[in-house]
């Protein structure tokens, strides 16, 4: 689960940095009866603002009241949800770095001495992570012993545990 927002990958024009800060703050321009929106991000190099679009000269009747109150109350979970949002993210040409931005949470290590355990990871964002990473910290072992599992057939799961996932999977690991 996310532990804070994650950073913006986004080049910025003033330096060399390569990672944006939410700022928390979206901006609302009003002009006759269209409006435009951005997010409010800060480079983390130089502190410089950039603008991601969110609305491009909308107009007022399409939008839902509630989002633009939102919008203009800097509401933190629409920062959140937005940054996350597949439309917002190829309009804007970002993506998210989530390093230090999330946790594991367990059930703790009760039945991992049982002879096969059945394990659901759920994601509560969508982050990209190495489940051998996931099952690592989540069984107390080391990323060597569950490669060795996985390559045993120790560890199995319906999805490819090499590479990333952001979604929920599940895996069996047995003694
Ligand atoms: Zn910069």
């Amino acid at each position: 689960m996310p532990t804070c927002l994650p950073l913006v990958r986004r080049r910025c024009h003033s330096c060399a940095s390569e990672l944006f800060r939410p700022s928390g703050k979206f901006r609302v321009n009003a002009n006759h009866k269209l409006i435009d929106a951005w997010l409010l991000v800060l480079c983390t190099g130089c502190g410089v603002t950039a603008k991601l679009t969110l609305l491009e000269r909308v107009t007022v009747r399409s939008i839902r009241p509630e989002l633009l109150d939102l919008l203009h109350h800097n509401d933190p979970g629409l920062t959140a949800a937005l940054l996350q949002d597949p439309v917002v993210q190829r309009r804007n040409r970002i993506a998210l770095d989530w390093d230090d931005a999330w946790r594991l949470d367990t059930d703790g290590s009760e039945h991992l001495d049982r002879e096969t355990i059945d394990v659901a990871v759920r994601f509560a964002a969508r982050i990209p992570v190495r489940p051998v990473r996931l099952i690592a910290d989540g069984l107390g072992l080391s990323r060597a012993e569950v490669d060795r599992l996985i390559t045993e057939g120790k560890i199995v799961s319906a999805v490819r545990l090499s590479g990333k996932l952001s979604g929920d999977f599940t895996f069996t690991l047995k003694r």
